[in-house]
């Protein structure tokens, strides 16, 4: 490719991406493709001869834009999903630019030498021991297995077993609490390290979804030897936290390791106005926490953080190099993979866009956001919000249609026509024995005009949708 070329090429994928962000907040929040007419876009045999950059780029943004998502546009509430802070996607793309593999120290020194202070300042801004370690892995699934596997690698050396020398067959059994309603992704990261999905603990859990701290307590009481307890800073649907403090004081004595699943909710811990739903949990052994959820970096982006360097080397560390460190930190040490992008110098980009004022305010306003929704919707006869908005996360439960007929259905109609409308975007759940619409704000993006146009549009999909079934 010729410098031309080469000039020519990426300021067209640099055009189009302003472009496209440009025009978020008038696009439908849904894809217009289906997942069928994504494919009949994108199908073609397999080229046989190569195009030119600027044709392929072109080409590209023609053929997916119409099925993405619109995840940056102000009134996405589906799942739980950042908005990619335009500064970070710009470091992104010096990152892929770059061409950095960040796994050693000596061979790429900036990307990571960037990690070790981002590490700093994530530990800084959400207050955790600042002796800890980071990893920084593709997302909170990422994180929540390495975690685990440094947990899993500790409690078994405290029994005298070692695991990353011996593997599992053979160890002492490791005992797994966890909460009956942890994240799913927590029993995939249990399936990965041999820990089983289905073999743990499950406490009873409160209305809100919170572990009982008295269940905890007893579900610990018969327990002996190698204990991993699993938490959660932010539940899916209700944006609920454990009792932190109680779990921490119990598990501790009978040595067990606690790791906090806090892939959105961790980050109240860089908010004067919500840190105190996180009392506690700066006493536990890891954190598991997402950049590209409430931080806004691009994705993918989250961090695995481990108050024992030492264990969170051994579980992960490559060939010998988890030996004591020297005046270097290998990223390779703290993460599943010896090869990856540079991803720390997203999250620099996006903490220095913001700086810790400005993820201070953005937790608060997505806060102040999910109440004032709530409360408006709530207003409404018929409807319920079953969760206690503390957080971002909004649980809504529609009522009857015109023939007084409470249903699933008629909510899962609701969904399906806010989506089609394009208005904004929510995405249901299954949660306490019925379907909700669950409403996630986690943007940057989102303003009070936006929360209040969704809300007319919940109402209004609802009415058209009970009217329609009458
Ligand atoms: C999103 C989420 C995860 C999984 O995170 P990914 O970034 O999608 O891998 C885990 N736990 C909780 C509570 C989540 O909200």
């Amino acid at each position: 490719m010729s410098d031309r070329e080469l000039r020519a090429v990426l300021a067209d994928a640099a055009a189009l991406a302003a472009s496209y962000r440009e025009s978020a907040p008038e696009r439908p929040h849904r894809p217009q493709h289906t997942y069928a007419e994504a494919r009949a876009a994108f199908d073609a045999p397999t080229p046989e001869r190569g195009a030119a950059g600027a044709d392929i780029i072109a080409e590209l943004a023609r053929l997916a834009e119409p099925g993405l998502a619109n995840i940056i546009g102000p009134r996405f509430f589906g799942w739980v999903m950042g908005q990619s802070h335009p500064t970070g996607v710009a470091a992104d793309l010096l990152i892929s630019a770059w061409g950095q593999n960040v796994g050693n120290a000596h061979a790429t020194p900036s990307a990571s030498a960037c990690e070790e202070v981002v590490a700093r300042w994530l530990l800084d801004l959400l207050d955790l021991p600042r002796d800890a370690s980071v990893g920084f892995v593709s997302g909170a699934t990422m994180a929540n297995f390495t975690c685990l596997a440094a947990a899993r690698g500790e409690v078994l050396r405290r029994v005298g077993w070692d695991v990353e020398a011996d593997g599992l067959i053979g160890a002492p059994p490791v005992h797994v609490v966890v909460g009956a309603e942890a994240h799913s992704t927590i029993f995939s990261a249990l399936r990965y390290l041999g820990l089983g999905a289905k073999r743990i603990v499950a406490v009873a859990v409160d209305e809100q979804g919170k572990m009982r701290a008295d269940a905890f307590a007893r579900a610990l009481a018969p327990l002996d030897g190698p204990i991993i307890a699993i938490t959660q800073a932010g539940h899916i649907n209700s944006g609920a936290f454990d009792p932190f403090a109680q779990i921490v004081e119990a598990a501790h004595a009978k040595r067990a390791w606690v790791h906090v699943d806090g892939a959105f909710g961790l980050w109240v811990r860089a908010c004067k106005d919500r840190a105190h739903l996180g009392n506690g949990l700066q006493s536990c052994d890891s954190w598991g926490v997402d950049g590209h959820k409430w931080l806004q970096t691009p994705y993918d982006s989250a961090y695995a953080i481990v108050r024992d360097a030492d264990a969170h080397r051994r579980a992960m560390g490559i060939a010998a190099s988890y030996l004591p460190e020297g005046e270097e930190r290998h990223p390779a040490d703290y993460t599943p993979e010896l090869s990856r992008r540079a991803r720390g110098f997203a999250t620099w980009a996006t903490i220095r866009a913001f700086g810790r004022e400005g993820i201070d305010e953005l937790v608060a306003r997505d806060c102040a956001l999910a109440r004032r929704m709530a409360e408006r919707l709530s207003a409404e006869h018929g409807v319920e919000v079953l969760n206690d908005v503390v957080l971002n996360q909004v649980a809504v439960r529609l009522g009857a249609d015109l023939d007084g007929e409470v249903s699933d259905a008629l909510t899962q109609r609701t969904i399906a026509r806010i989506q089609r409308e394009g208005e904004c975007f929510v995405g249901g759940a299954h949660w306490r024995g019925r379907q909700i619409i669950r409403i996630s704000v986690c943007g940057m993006n989102t303003g009070e005009a936006d929360a209040d146009a969704s809300v007319d549009a919940i109402l209004s999909a609802w009415w058209t949708e009970r009217g329609a079934n009458a």
